[in-house]
């Protein structure tokens, strides 16, 4: 399906979600519409419980979006069958709070698995992961394992590895809470750096005040609602 929408992204449209059956269904989100234009970096605040990281997985097809629009690369994924989902996920990367890398499995190794499931051959994917790993400061750690590495380092890494494919939309949910002060704001700087070189979108998840002002544009979560679209308040 072609969206009435060429520049953006991300095109939501009155969007609702509920979670549970029955006497226990419980909607989280209402009524949410918000564009994002192709290269912009979008970071989303709000309280604990507003409903952010629904709407981040709905964004990114971990679960598939129940009444209103929700347009990711110009196809309507509102009611899309598992394959449709499966497919737009490979567009995406993701990046979380706790890292999530394989801790069987070397910072290069961790790099290349999405290069993997791409379909790419071996030694491409070693060389892209190289590089990758370079970009994010990592050339020496290639061969270590995620638990001889900082938090901060883990988390570049992680980085590397939902950069590597080049996806057109990065999704992050809290990236630096877990980190200190420094190690936050390098690794933003850092996503704000390669996103930028590889013109990719972010929506960024953050309750970190430090690092407000990478974004092009602020909204906020309240309740379930999108409360506001603060433009370039960051500038
Ligand atoms: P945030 O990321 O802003 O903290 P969430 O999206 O995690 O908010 O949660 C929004 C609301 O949905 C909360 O009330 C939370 O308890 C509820 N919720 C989150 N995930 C589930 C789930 N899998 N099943 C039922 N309720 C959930
Ligand atoms: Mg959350």
């Amino acid at each position: 399906m072609i969206s009435s929408h060429p520049q953006a992204a991300i095109v939501i449209e009155n969007l609702n979600h509920f979670y549970g059956q029955g006497n226990l269904r419980k909607q989280v989100l209402f009524d949410i519409s918000l564009q994002i234009q192709t290269g912009e970096i979008v970071i989303m605040t709000g309280p604990s419980g507003s409903g952010k990281t629904t709407l981040l997985s709905l964004i990114g097809c971990l679960r598939s979006a129940q009444t209103g629009s929700l347009q990711i690369l110009g196809q309507e994924l509102c009611g899309a069958s598992n394959s449709q989902l499966v497919a737009a996920r490979r567009r995406i990367g993701y990046i979380f709070q706790a890292h999530n890398l394989l801790e069987s499995l070397t910072a290069q190794q961790n790099v290349q698995l999405p290069l993997e499931l791409h379909g790419i051959p071996f030694k491409q994917t070693q060389k892209q992961a190289a590089e990758m790993l370079s970009a994010v400061g990592l050339a020496a750690q290639v061969n270590d394992y995620p638990e001889n590495l900082s938090g901060g380092q883990q988390q570049r890494v992680a980085i590397a590895r939902a950069l590597v494919s080049r996806p057109a939309i990065v999704l992050a949910d809290e990236p630096t809470a877990a980190l200190d002060k420094q190690s936050g704001r390098d690794v933003v700087e850092l996503m704000q750096h390669l996103a930028k070189e590889q013109s990719c979108t972010i929506l960024l998840v953050t309750h970190d005040n430090r690092i407000l002002d990478i974004a092009d544009r602020l909204v906020q979560m309240e309740d379930g609602y999108l409360l506001s679209n603060i433009q370039e308040l960051a500038a």
